[in-house]
């Protein structure tokens, strides 16, 4: 379990851990009228500092998902990046960790309720995922990936993530690692917190953003560093499932999973069952982005500490 921070933000405040508590009968809690993101901050030991990784796009999500939830408030960039702040020192964070920045419906209202507005952060140390090293075997769900019409995935609520949820359990109930689900349509969607990418001829290739997926800025920042650094090709389509058994090479991405290696799909090998080359260039390419190693990539990050001259 993820070690317990001393301080969390509730409202741009900072409260001790067993004081950051939201009512049972808020349309949060009895409708998932919960928008979020999921962030991480990143080391940079040259600077001494601690960036979070594209911190503009995901506040912009974010927006959006509270414009599409009619969210009757949005707390501030101003407002929510301060807090960030205060909780990162508040709990002397100086390593890698993982930020939680949630947005809910507060109050007692029922399931059209807009407000009031409650919102909170959460930031925890993290050491790195085995996972990234060593991938993962992953099923295809045979349940399917909610849709645009019902409940869109292009928004980040909490409510959406019982499709997931539900698909996780079965996975972990037969043994795998993770999971890729489908849309209603057959076409290759992504998994309960990451998108997904294939090595085909040493090109990239990932579902289109009408896959109901979540446009997941870790696959941005993948397609811009394959075209630009890396000189890869990747195209954004509809995928078949067979397409996935077709693989040579296979990888998850988001901001939590950051660049998971994908090894068998239903226990079918990818390739020669190891972690391939194009994932190894992309992740050495991802790695250096977080870390601010790479010359013309220091936008995407945004300094937590203030040390960096
Ligand atoms: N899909 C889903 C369903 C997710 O929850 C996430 C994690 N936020 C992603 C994809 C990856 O998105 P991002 O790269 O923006 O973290």
């Amino acid at each position: 379990m993820a070690a317990r921070p001393e301080f969390l933000s509730l409202n741009g405040r900072l409260v001790p851990f067993a004081d950051a508590r939201v009512h049972m009968l808020t349309p949060a809690f009895k409708y998932g009228a919960c928008a979020f993101e999921g962030l991480r901050g990143y080391r940079d030991a040259q600077r001494a500092e601690v960036h979070v990784f594209r911190l503009r796009e995901h506040l912009e999500r974010l927006h959006f998902s509270m414009h599409v939830m009619r969210f009757e408030h949005h707390p501030s960039d101003a407002e929510m990046t301060q807090a960030l702040r205060d909780v990162i020192r508040a709990n002397d964070i100086v390593g890698d960790c993982h930020i939680r920045l949630m947005v809910w419906v507060d109050g007692e209202g029922e399931q059209t309720a807009t407000g009031p507005i409650g919102w909170g952060i959460a930031a925890i140390a993290r050491d790195p995922d085995p996972r990234v090293a060593n991938g993962i075997h992953v099923a295809v769900s045979s349940w399917t990936r909610i849709s645009d019409n019902a409940m869109p995935p292009r928004i980040k609520v909490t409510a959406n993530y019982n499709n997931g949820r539900l698909s996780g359990l079965q996975a972990k109930t037969d043994g795998y690692g993770g999971v890729i689900l489908l849309t209603s349509s057959g076409h290759v969607s992504e998994t309960p917190g990451a998108c997904v990418f294939l090595v085909k001829d040493g090109r990239l290739l990932t579902p289109s953003h009408t896959d109901d997926i979540l446009e997941s800025i870790t696959r941005d920042t993948v397609l811009q560093l394959a075209r630009r650094e890396l000189g890869i090709e990747a195209e954004e389509r509809p995928i078949a499932r067979t397409e996935l058994y077709a693989a040579q090479e296979a990888f998850l991405c988001g901001s939590g999973n950051e660049i998971q290696p994908i090894l068998s799909v239903d226990r079918l090998k990818l390739g020669d069952g190891s972690v391939g080359p194009v994932t190894r260039r992309v992740q050495a390419a991802y790695f250096d982005a977080v870390r601010g190693a790479l010359p013309g990539r220091q936008v995407w990050l945004t300094p937590m500490l203030g040390n960096a001259a």
